[in-house]
C-alpha cells in the first residue's frame, strides 16, 4: 500500500483541486482529507457518508460552583490566564484552557474536573473512486494534528479492508503540526506550487519539511503560465535539488466552474487544466509505480 500526500507551503495554490482530480482519475483508491481545519475535498468529490464518528479534542477544566469557595488559588496558578474572577465567582474560559490540570490538582475543595471536549467528527464515506475518510473540526476546536492522525489511520484501515493499493491524501497546508501529521511515514508528497515569489518561498519550506522527514518529494507547478519567469526558476530549483517535476498545469477558468458545480476539473472539462492534470497523474503513477 502506498500513500501519496498532496501538500502546499500555503493555502490557495490549487492543492485540493489537483488532489480531487487525481482521485477522480484513478480506477480505485482510498481518498483522505487531512486538511481538517478547512476541509473541502468533500465539496468536489461526490460521496455518500457511510459512518460518522465523534472526535474528542482534548480536556477542559470545569468548576463546580457548589463546591467552590472562591479562594482564588486556581486563577493564581493557571499559566494560561484561563480563569477569571467575575463578581467573586471563578469562571474558566474554555478557549484559553489548555487542559493542563494544574487547577484541578491544587484546588483545595476538589471543585475542578477535567472533562473531554467534543472536537469534531470524522466520516467514512463512499466516493466513486473508493472509500473516502474526511473530518470536520469544531470551530475553535483543538488537536487538529490528532484528528489528522485519525483520518490517516482510518484511511489505511479502509485500504486494507477493501484491498486498495493506494491512498491519496489532501494534506494540510503550511508547515505546522497538521502538515507534519499529514506527511510523516508517507511514501511521497506532491508539492503544489504557484509561480509567485511567496509561492516559491513556501514551496521551499514544504520541500525542506519533506526532506527532514525523509519523504520523497515531487513537484507540480499550478497555473504556471501566470508567470512563466518564476515558473522557470521553480523548475530550475527543483532540478538543482533532485526534486522530480511531475507536471505543470495551465491556468484555466474551468477549475473554478468545476468547483462551483461540486466536481473536479477532470470531471467537468477537457480544457487545458484537465489535460495537464491527466498528464501529471500519469507521471505520478509512473514515478511511484502506483497501483490505481
Ligand atoms: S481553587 Fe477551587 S475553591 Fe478555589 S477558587 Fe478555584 S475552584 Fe474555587
Ligand atoms: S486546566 Fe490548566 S489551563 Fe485549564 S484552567 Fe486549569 S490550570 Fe488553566
Amino acid at each position: 500500500m502506498k500513500e501519496l500526500v498532496v501538500i502546499s507551503g500555503k493555502g490557495g495554490t490549487g492543492k485540493t483541486s489537483i488532489a480531487a482530480s487525481l482521485i477522480k482519475l484513478s480506477d480505485g483508491v482510498v481518498a483522505a482529507d487531512c486538511d481538517v481545519d478547512a476541509a473541502n475535498l468533500h465539496l468536489v468529490v461526490k460521496h455518500r457518508v457511510r459512518r460518522t464518528t465523534a472526535f474528542q479534542g482534548g480536556k477542559k477544566a470545569v468548576i463546580d460552583d457548589a463546591l467552590c469557595t472562591s479562594c482564588g488559588k486556581c486563577a493564581e496558578l493557571c499559566r494560561f490566564d484561563a480563569i477569571d474572577n467575575i463578581d467573586s465567582r471563578f469562571h474558566i474560559d474554555k478557549f484559553a484552557c489548555e487542559g493542563c490540570g494544574v487547577c484541578a490538582y491544587f484546588c483545595p475543595e476538589r471543585a475542578i474536573t477535567l472533562l473531554e471536549e467534543a472536537g469534531g467528527e470524522w466520516f467514512l464515506s463512499d466516493a466513486d473512486s473508493g472509500p473516502m475518510v474526511h473530518a470536520r473540526l469544531t470551530p475553535g476546536g483543538e488537536n487538529s494534528g490528532k484528528l489528522v492522525t485519525i483520518v490517516r489511520k482510518e484511511a489505511k484501515r479502509a485500504a486494507a479492508d477493501g484491498g486498495y493499493g493506494t491512498i491519496i491524501v489532501d494534506g494540510a497546508p503550511g508547515i505546522g503540526c497538521p502538515v507534519i501529521a499529514s506527511i510523516t511515514g508517507a511514501d511521497a508528497v506532491l508539492v503544489v506550487v504557484e509561480p509567485t515569489l511567496s509561492g516559491m518561498h513556501d514551496m521551499k519550506r514544504a520541500l525542506e519539511l519533506a526532506g527532514y522527514f525523509g519523504v520523497k518529494a515531487m513537484l507540480a507547478v499550478n497555473r504556471f503560465d501566470i508567470n512563466e519567469e518564476i515558473a522557470a526558476e521553480i523548475i530550475e530549483y527543483a532540478a538543482g535539488n533532485g526534486i522530480h517535476l511531475a507536471g505543470r498545469v495551465r491556468y484555466d477558468s474551468d477549475v473554478t466552474r468545476a468547483q462551483i458545480n461540486g466536481m473536479s476539473v477532470v470531471e467537468y472539462s477537457d480544457g487545458p487544466a484537465a489535460t495537464d492534470i491527466r498528464r501529471l497523474w500519469k507521471a505520478v503513477v509512473d514515478e511511484l509505480d502506483l497501483e490505481v
